[in-house]
Formats: structure tokens, sequence, C-alpha cells
């Protein structure tokens, strides 16, 4: 099973207590689609400038990533800057240059109009609407956004939030859109506004998932050494996803392991800047870390 994807391609300047890495390959879509590109295949609709360096679309194609909704525009690929301290939870935003984002329209190509998963990265909610009316008959569709979007594009997020089933955002993303500190209250707000579950990411503590009915705690994966958590949320969001694309399972059950190997993949992301870490690595790796995430939340009742 196939998941369609939209959202940034990126040149990001990230800078962490631990070094600096400069324009190199991000975006929300970039991370997702490789994370996910491990279990499912992938189709990305998204938009990058005449300065996007082929190497980049190699690394895509060597997933088997399909491009062919990648649109090529004239002018600058969209750029990022963020700087992290000693607490990696949130970067500063140094600079959002949209760039060929400004003029983008996103077109589904029509054989992917038909993908069963959709995924609307963290981008403008006006794109994500786009992708979102020319889809035929998605069967789960989810989303992220950031605060950039919160702050600037409120009413048309909250026309996302009434279309999607999961909403996969951060504890300060979550704050920020239901205005409300206490995450369990901003959980049942959020799901109030139209999605049957909430993935609620919590960086180094991990990641909570709210639906109606039931609220479950993954650990976060202690891990020694962070050099960039950059992509970390989008590489969890893709290994959700694309877990479920592969398996159709929607149980809460299918949707628990899914957020274990959503954590697993953002894990390996933060290992490394950029896509360095996760673009190398191979299903073992995955299914091992999978079984340690198992273990380490693992106690027996007397
Ligand atoms: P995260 O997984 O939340 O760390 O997402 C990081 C990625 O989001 C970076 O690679 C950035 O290029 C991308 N990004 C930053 N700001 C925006 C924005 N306003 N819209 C879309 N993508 C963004």
């Amino acid at each position: 099973m196939s998941i369609l994807m939209v959202g940034s391609v990126a040149m990001d300047s990230v800078e962490t207590p631990f070094g600096k890495a400069e324009a190199v390959l991000g975006g929300s879509a970039i991370y997702s689609s490789v994370s996910a590109s491990y279990f499912t295949e992938v189709q990305l609709v998204a938009v990058v400038g005449t300065d996007f360096p082929e190497e980049h679309l190699a690394l895509l194609a060597d997933r088997q990533i399909d491009l062919g909704g990648l649109e090529r525009a004239p002018g600058q690929t969209f750029r990022w800057a963020g700087r992290y301290g000693f607490d990696l939870s949130e970067p500063e935003t140094l600079e959002t240059r949209l760039n060929v984002f400004e003029q983008f329209r996103p077109k589904v190509p029509e054989p992917s109009r038909d993908a069963e998963f959709v995924f609307l990265a963290n981008i403008d909610p006006e794109l994500q609407l786009t992708v979102l009316r020319q889809m035929r008959h998605p069967r789960l569709v989810a989303c992220d956004t950031m605060n950039f979007w919160i702050e600037r594009k409120r009413e048309g997020l909250e026309r996302v939030l009434e279309k999607v089933d999961v909403v996969i955002i951060n504890e300060a993303e979550a704050r920020q859109l239901s205005g409300e500190p206490n995450l369990v209250r901003a959980a049942r707000r959020i799901l109030g506004a139209g999605p049957d579950t909430l993935v609620i990411k919590r960086g180094e503590y991990g990641a909570l998932m709210f639906s109606n009915d039931s609220i479950f705690s993954a650990p976060g994966y202690p891990l020694e050494s962070i050099f960039d958590p950059t992509g970390a949320g989008d590489a969890f969001a893709g290994g959700f996803l694309g877990y479920l694309a592969n398996t159709r399972d929607l149980t809460d059950e299918g949707l628990r392991r899914a957020v274990i190997f959503g954590s697993v993949m953002a894990s390996f992301t933060v290992e490394d800047f950029s896509l360095n870490r996760l673009r190398q690595l191979t299903y073992p790796e995955i299914e091992a870390r999978y079984k340690e995430f198992k273990r380490l939340a693992h106690f027996e009742d007397i």
C-alpha cells in the first residue's frame, strides 16, 4: 500500500551545541518520505527551485520514492535556518524563506489521487487543503503543523483539522493550538476540532497518543549522543504512517505499534545531521530498535 506525502523540501541551516550544518537537505516532506520509505511505497508532492542539487534527487530515487509530483519551479528552494540550545526540544527559528513555496499550487498526479494513506506534513495549511481536495477516497489522512502556521494561518488550519483522521504535533504546538497548558485537556480540545486520533510528540520524553477512549504513552529512547533533533518529528510521522500503510491495521493495537515504529525512526534521525543517519538504515536495525523499545517499557506485575 502506498502513501502520498505533501510538505516542504528544504535547504536547512542548523546549529546545535554539537556542530553546524549549512544548506543541507531537509524539509518536512523529505524526512517523512525517507522515513516512510522503509515501510511502504511513497509518492512525494512538493516543489524545489532550480538550485536544488541533483544528488538530493538521487538520494530520494535511491529510496524508491516516486517523484512524479515533485515540481521544479524557477527560483530558490525553500530555506529554513534554526538554532538549538542545550535544551534540544524546540529550535529558535532564525530564518524562514518560503521562496518557490509562495507560488506553489500542488498538483497530485492522476494515479496518485487514489492513494489510501495521505500525510499532510508541515506546510501552509492552504496547500494541505489543496492536496486533500484532489484525493478521491483516502482511508486515512494525517497532518502536522507548527507555530509558524498556527500564528499566521489559523483559519485554514482549523479547516484542515476538520478533515483529517490523525493529527501529529509536538507538545508546544498542542499547547499553542488548543490554548491549554495541560496536555490531557489540550488533547481533548484538539480531538473536539475533528480528528479521531492525536499524537503528541515529546522529544526525548517520548510520545502520547490520544483517542476518545484511550491514551497510550510511548517512552523516549535513551540515546547517549544526539547531534541534531531537526526532522525527528517528521521521521516519527513517516514511521508511524508508513507502518500503518504497510499493515493497514488501524486498530488501537496497530496504532500503538505504529507509535513505536515512529519513535524508532525519530531516534535514528537525531543521531546525525540532516538525513545522514536516516538514509542509510537497514530494516534489521529498525526491527532491533523496535524490540529494544518493547523491553524499555516492559515490567512484570507481581
Ligand atoms: P521537525 O521534524 O519539526 O524538526 O521539522 C524540521 C523541518 O521542518 C526542517 O527540515 C525545516 O526545513 C522544516 N520547516 C521549518 N519551518 C517550516 C515551515 N514554516 N513550513 C514547512 N516546513 C518547515
